[in-house]
This record gives structure tokens, C-alpha cells and sequence, in this order.
């Protein structure tokens, strides 16, 4: 990818027309979609609509492809408006038979589906889903499986117990100087492994005012929150007036020194960074995002163009990689996934060990193949590109880093080290007082 070439000035979106097109994918047979899912939830007072321009977004080639085959009526604005692939998220196990030859897995768990963890796939992110092998990363991370039926020993509901540390309705206040507030229970897309898999989709921690304000009073009377991380849930899911809200309100307050996002939006719904979206988020700067990031084929036009205009606004942005085993528990995918985060001036921040919600053992590797990874990073790519592997201490231990172990033992005054090749080296250390 070229960040030159690619990043499109907004109000002048270049269509690109059949330059991108590829032969229509054999994607089973060309339906068009049935009815469309208009049923999600009300995400603020009003949805107002994007302005009626001619905004036609440069598509990959899988989307392109996808949508010649499921969404042949939808028009280039049609896919460029957020609002459109929210109504048109698939979301049904009729449809998932159309777009995919559904593995024995995924059809047992899609007919059991009320048991399980919301089902929602964006049609960007349908696009770059599979139709064919249930194996695929990007598949198995949205699409649901038997696999998350099975409770495993050492397996929580709510394995960071936030629900004991929540003095108010969707706060969570671990460290003392500083709170995360959901600010909604809404994703536009539902990852399988996610940490709030018990709340997420459930609707009982809707962006409603009176729950949102009780969380800012607490704000106010806690002195020492310096730092508020908003998250859910997916906060760019709330309109732009909801979301201004939610900012002025917590800008507000004096002792709010900055202002966290936690989104994945970029990677799922990448249509929602709007010029709009990114002229609001600065007024309320410092304002600082952390992306979830899972594999390298997230990393197409769309979340690059994302990327881009919210970097632009001065917002820094850090990328949240939760290791899955299948997914991106090898070093090649995970180097190839930093490395595309890098060019998106997106700076790799944490690598996550898999939190052990119930049904999760299928997607947890062993600690030690993070610390692989990492020992496979550092030193071989930019240091910017090595996030710190972590483990969220089971019951509300906060984040515990894991690090490769390169200090080899002391040898009088001298530190013996092992650089990234393995080879030994000396350091004359101080006298420690
Ligand atoms: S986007 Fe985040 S909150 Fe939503 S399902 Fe995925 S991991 Fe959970």
C-alpha cells in the first residue's frame, strides 16, 4: 500500500470505478440481499445524514467483489454511508447461508445463536471474509462457532471482575487516576472472543443520558481521574451529536487532563471517519484512540483512508491486537500486521493475551507464544513496531506486562545480556546505592 496514493482528499473521493474490479468472486450463486436489518438500536437523539455529496470511496477488491454479488443495488454512495452498512449488517443465519458455505461448526452455533454472543458482520468486513474456508482468520474471529459453547476450566463470564470495580453503571474505575466508561453496548461487528461478551449487544448499557450523566457526576466528584477511556460497546457507533455530547461533557470537567477512544471501527467500519467526524473529535483534543486491530488483511483502502483523516486531526493512534491462536499467533502474520499498522501511522501499543472469557479455549494459545512473537520483534523491525505483550491479571489485576527475558545474569559488576540475534554482550553496570 502507498499512504500517498491512497489517501483521497474527502469532499473529492475518486471513484475508481472498474480499475478496481475483479471478476465477481464464486461466491455460491448471485443473490441479492433480502430484506436489509434496519433493527438496530437508537444510537442518539438523531442520526443526521451525511451531507448528499459524491462520496464514492475507493474499495478493495474483495469488498468490490462481495458487493457485485450481495448488494448489487447498493450504489457507491450506498456503501460509502456508514448508516448504510449499519442498517445492512448480516446478521441472520439465512443470509450467512448465502454468502458462505457454512461449516457443520458454524451452522450448529448459528441455529443456536440465541445462546450465544450477538452475531453482527458489517458488509465492509463481509467483504473481507471468506466464503469458503471457516479457517480463515478474518472468518473465525466474526463468525460463530460450537466452540464457544464449551466452558473451560479457569473460565469467567467476567474474567477482569469490572463489574466489582464499577461504582456506577457501565464505569469502571481500576486505577486510581483513571475510569473507563462504556458509553454504549453496540459494535457494529461482534469479534468471538470479545472481553465483554457478556455485555456487548445485550442492551442494557444503551448511550442513554441518564446513565451517561451519572457517570459524569462520578468524574466530577473523583478528582484524581486525570484520564477517561471511552469505550464499550463501540463509541463511534453514536453519532456525531451524541458523541459531541459525551465529549463536551467530559471536556468539561477541569481535572480531565486527556481523553481515550477504544474503537474498532477503523477495521470494521471504516466509512464512519468522516471529515465530519474527525473536524468534532479535535475540538476536544487531547483526544488520543486506541484501534483493535487483528490480521494484516484488515488493512485495506478503507481503514488506510480511516487511518489517515483521524491522524490528520492530530489524534495519535495506538492499536489494541488481541493474540488468537489460528489467527495471529505466528510470527509472519503478526509482523506483517505491525508492519501494515505502521504505514497507517497507527504505532502498535498492546498485544494482548487472549482474557479467558467462557468458550474461549479455542482461540487462547500458551503465553509463551507471545513471548515468541515479541523475541521474534524486537530487534528485527522498527522499535515502534514491537507493541508490549500483557496479560490482564485475571480478576482485576490490571495489565501485566510479559517480556522476553534478554538479561542472561551478572558476572561481578558486569550485566550479561542476549541481543536479538542470541549473541552475548557485557554492560558495566553501576553500583546501586
Ligand atoms: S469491537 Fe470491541 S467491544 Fe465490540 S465485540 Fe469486538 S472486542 Fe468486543
Amino acid at each position: 500500500m502507498n499512504a500517498a496514493s491512497q489517501h483521497q482528499p474527502e469532499e473529492s473521493f475518486v471513484c475508481l470505478g472498474n480499475q478496481e474490479d475483479e471478476p465477481p468472486s464464486r461466491i455460491g450463486t448471485f443473490f441479492s440481499p433480502q430484506a436489509t436489518v434496519t433493527d438496530f438500536p437508537s444510537l442518539g437523539a438523531s442520526q443526521p445524514a451525511e451531507p448528499a455529496r459524491h462520496r464514492v470511496m475507493r474499495m478493495n477488491p474483495k469488498s468490490r467483489a462481495f458487493r457485485k454479488v450481495f448488494f448489487s443495488e447498493a450504489t457507491d454512495a450506498d456503501w460509502a454511508d456508514w448508516q448504510w452498512q449499519l442498517r445492512n449488517r448480516i446478521r441472520t443465519l439465512e443470509q450467512l447461508r448465502r454468502m458462505l458455505a457454512l461449516s457443520p461448526e458454524e451452522e450448529k452455533a448459528l441455529e443456536q445463536h440465541g445462546e450465544l454472543l450477538p452475531a453482527s458482520v458489517t458488509p465492509h468486513y463481509m467483504g473481507l471474509v471468506s466464503p469458503h474456508d471457516p479457517e480463515q482468520p478474518i472468518r473465525r474471529t466474526v463468525i460463530p462457532t460450537v466452540y464457544e459453547m464449551v466452558k473451560s476450566a479457569g473460565e469467567a463470564e467476567d474474567p477482569l471482575a469490572e463489574e466489582t470495580q464499577s461504582p456506577v453503571p457501565g464505569l469502571i474505575h481500576r486505577y486510581p487516576d483513571r475510569v473507563l466508561l462504556l458509553a454504549t453496548d453496540f459494535c457494529s461487528t461482534y469479534c468471538r472472543y470479545c472481553t465483554r461478551s457478556r455485555i456487548v449487544g445485550q442492551g442494557g448499557f444503551g448511550p442513554s443520558r441518564e446513565r451517561l450523566e451519572a457517570a459524569f457526576d462520578y468524574i466530577r466528584r473523583s478528582p484524581q481521574v486525570r484520564d477517561v477511556l471511552v469505550s464499550g460497546g463501540d463509541p463511534l457507533t453514536l453519532s456525531d451529536e451524541k458523541l459531541e455530547w459525551l465529549l463536551s461533557n467530559l471536556r468539561a470537567i477541569p481535572h480531565v487532563e486527556i481523553i481515550r477512544m477504544g474503537t474498532k471501527v477503523p477495521a470494521v467500519l471504516p466509512q464512519r471517519i468522516t471529515p465530519q467526524l474527525a473536524r468534532m473529535l479535535r475540538k476536544y483534543h487531547p483526544v488520543w484512540m486506541s484501534l483493535h486491530f487483528t490480521h494484516p488483511d484488515e488493512c485495506c483502502y478503507e481503514t488506510e483512508r480511516a487511518c489517515g483523516l483521524l491522524a490528520d486531526a492530530g489524534i495519535p493512534l495506538g492499536s489494541q491486537t488481541v493474540l488468537l491462536k489460528g489467527v495471529n499467533d505466528s510470527l509472519p502474520v503478526m509482523k506483517s500486521l505491525v508492519h501494515g499498522l505502521m504505514k497507517m501511522r497507527v504505532r502498535p501499543y498492546y498485544l494482548y493475551q487472549c482474557d479467558p472469557i467462557v468458550g474461549s479455549a479455542h482461540f487462547r494459545t500458551p503465553v509463551s507464544k507471545g513471548v515468541e512473537i515479541i523475541r521474534g520483534l524486537r530487534g528485527h523491525t522498527t522499535g515502534y513496531a514491537v507493541p508490549t505483550y500483557v496479560i490482564d491479571a485475571p480478576g482485576g489485576g490490571g495489565k501485566i506486562p510479559i517480556m522476553p527475558d534478554f538479561v542472561a545474569g551478572r558476572d561481578g559488576d558486569n550485566i550479561l545480556l542476549s541481543n536479538y540475534e542470541g549473541k552475548a554482550f557485557q554492560y558495566p553496570d553501576c553500583t546501586a546505592e
